[in-house]
């Protein structure tokens, strides 16, 4: 019987890594959805992130900038060291990490920015980033045995929080990506529901192995982030005054135009034809 199901973990693991590999080349190079204000939040977060790298740098990486200002779940479970759950968001392990987080921001940051507004955006950049942070803490400690001990750096659970947002706000946006597809790789527009689909799947995938990549704070950011911009309130579109007699006038709760981007979109879309957006109602 063991027999057996050792076979079968084999063979959905074969199945597994491929998927695995694949959707980790997926990479976002820019998103087909221009934002109406400036983006100056996430700006000021990828310079804030950056001047912390290159000051990590100079100190050579040393451990204990990552023992001081990192995560470390077992003390912050006993109330230790509670700034580290700030801290630790701007913190870098090496050059492909931070990079890897801030292509993501400076792709899905600007719409996020702009559809909370900058205030309540760097709030939620901070609740997302110390949400997942927690949970990835909670977890270790209960589950993760020497994790526990080990700091966590990156701002990937803020990230995540803003990916779950923009699930939410964009699902239909096109996310214009480096795709592999056989021998050649090659760019091509993904659906953002598909993108950010594939990337959560690859999350919970890696969050059952051992790795020192914190995925639980992945996890975590991105369902508070799904949450947070399902119920906060969205600023509603202008009225329209269409006459009730007329027979073509709209539904009254919705407007001819994309609340978004101002393109003509279809009176009873459900979602923007042009940017992706979900209507807000
Ligand atoms: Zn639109």
């Amino acid at each position: 019987m063991d027999y057996c199901k050792h076979e079968t973990i084999l063979y959905v693991s074969s199945i597994v890594e491929p998927v695995i590999s694949w959707c980790d080349e997926v990479f976002p190079l820019y998103d087909e959805n221009k934002s109406r204000t400036r983006p100056i939040v996430t700006w000021a977060l990828i310079v804030v992130n950056g001047l912390v790298f290159y000051w990590e740098f100079m100190q050579g990486f040393n451990l204990s900038i990552f023992l001081t200002f990192g995560e470390v779940p077992a003390l912050v479970l006993q109330g230790k060291q509670l700034h580290s759950l700030v801290t630790s968001m701007f913190l870098h392990g090496d050059f492909w990490h931070i990079l890897g987080n801030m292509v993501f921001l400076f792709v899905f940051g600007d719409n996020v920015e702009d559809r909370f507004g900058h205030i309540k955006f760097i709030l939620l950049y901070f609740v997302f980033g110390i949400g997942g942070g927690l949970i990835h803490s909670i977890v270790a400690v209960m589950f993760g045995g020497s994790d526990a001990f080990i700091p966590a750096v990156g701002a990937s659970a803020a990230i995540s929080g803003i990916l779950g947002a923009y699930l939410v706000f964009f699902p239909r946006a096109k996310i214009v990506s480096v795709v592999p597809s056989f021998v050649f790789v090659r760019v091509a527009p993904v659906p953002a529901w598909v993108f950010i689909g594939f990337w959560f799947i690859l999350q919970l995938l890696y969050s059952g192995g051992a790795t020192s990549v914190a995925y639980m704070a992945h996890i975590g950011g991105f369902l508070i982030g799904l949450i947070v911009a399902k119920t906060v309130r969205l600023k509603p579109p202008a009225r329209t005054k269409v006459g009730r007699s007329s027979i073509q006038s709209p539904p009254r709760f919705m407007t001819p135009h994309c609340e978004y981007c101002g393109k003509l979109v279809p009176y009873n879309a459900l979602f923007c034809p042009n940017c992706g957006s979900r209507r807000v109602r």
